[in-house]
């Protein structure tokens, strides 16, 4: 599991970025990391927790950014392989959270078209696909790109040159907050609480185009609307989800949480688990361990 956030706005976007990420902290702190946009990407990214990242980062007046706390799926906690990712021309910025099933298939072809990676991640072949089918129109790029990923996420897009975020998901959860002629977006509303409680949760499939002034979204090419939710837990409140304790909410979380962690693995045709790892040979049992209440 990771934590994704967006912003979009008349406000600098880094600071938002990094509050917003330490709220989401619970999803995964192996890495993190931000890119921030005014004419040119700039990606800050580092092994450890978003408070370390922070004391580093340069000031950037940018209005238009995405982040990511990370729990590595594919390829080791490393700052290559910490999010954001980029294509070979760094004019498009990606953060995911969820796994790719036919990354390794995406990736070959990829390379083969003379496209260089950088990290060992599934999340990688996005960003390509994206500068691949690119021709001067952003979301149609991202619509394209998608369309050959298997598996599950949620990602927000980011463009250089484009006064927008591109936000997606299929499996992985995404709200987006509304705010005064600004967006904020997020794995999960507390992110987003410290500046705004008018939230949307987006649903599968559905691909949302953000600027300052609107959103729209469409779900297999279709424009539809999500209904606007007030908040009205507080901060606390909403971290729990509405139960009185957080046991009780992780209790009630392991339906969506079993979905989330094995929903990209089971195929849709014959509800079987292919978990796609190699095993070397000789390995008779799997052991389990696990601390808390994971
Ligand atoms: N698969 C991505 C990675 O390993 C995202 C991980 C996740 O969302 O759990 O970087």
């Amino acid at each position: 599991m990771c934590g994704i956030v967006g912003y979009i706005g008349k406000r600098q976007a880094q600071p938002i970025l990094v509050n917003s990420l330490k709220r989401l902290e619970y999803r995964g702190y192996d890495s993190c990391g931000t890119a921030v946009s005014s004419s040119s990407i700039k990606v800050y990214k580092d092994v450890g927790r978003i408070g370390q990242l922070a004391q580093t980062l340069p000031p950037n007046g940018g209005r238009k950014g995405i982040g990511h706390t990370r729990w590595a799926t594919h390829g080791k906690p490393s700052k290559l392989n910490a999010h954001p990712h980029l294509d070979c021309t760094e004019q498009f910025a990606i953060v995911h959270n969820g796994v790719i099933n036919n990354y390794q298939l995406l990736r070959e072809q990829l390379i083969a078209e003379g496209h260089n990676f950088q990290s060992e991640t599934d999340t990688e072949v996005v960003p390509h696909l994206i500068e691949k089918y690119f021709q001067g129109n952003f979301k149609q790029a991202v619509i394209q790109a998608l369309a050959d990923v298997e598996g599950s996420y949620a990602i927000i897009a980011l463009c250089a040159y484009s006064q927008e975020l591109i936000v997606a998901r299929k499996g992985s959860p995404l709200t987006v907050g509304l705010g005064d002629e600004e967006y904020f977006v997020a794995s999960d509303v507390p992110a987003i609480l410290d500046y705004t409680d008018r939230v949307v949760y987006l649903e599968d499939e559905d691909i949302g185009l953000i600027t300052p002034k609107g959103i729209e979204i469409l779900n297999n090419g279709k424009e539809v609307k999500r209904d606007e939710h007030t908040i009205l837990w507080s901060l606390e409140d909403a971290q729990k989800g509405g139960y009185e304790h957080y046991m009780l909410k992780e209790i009630h979380e392991q339906p969506t949480v079993i979905h989330n962690t094995l929903g990209g693995h089971i195929s849709t045709i014959d509800s079987k688990v292919k978990l796609d790892i190699t095993i070397p040979t000789g390995i008779t049992d799997i052991l389990m361990v696990a601390c808390g209440t994971s």
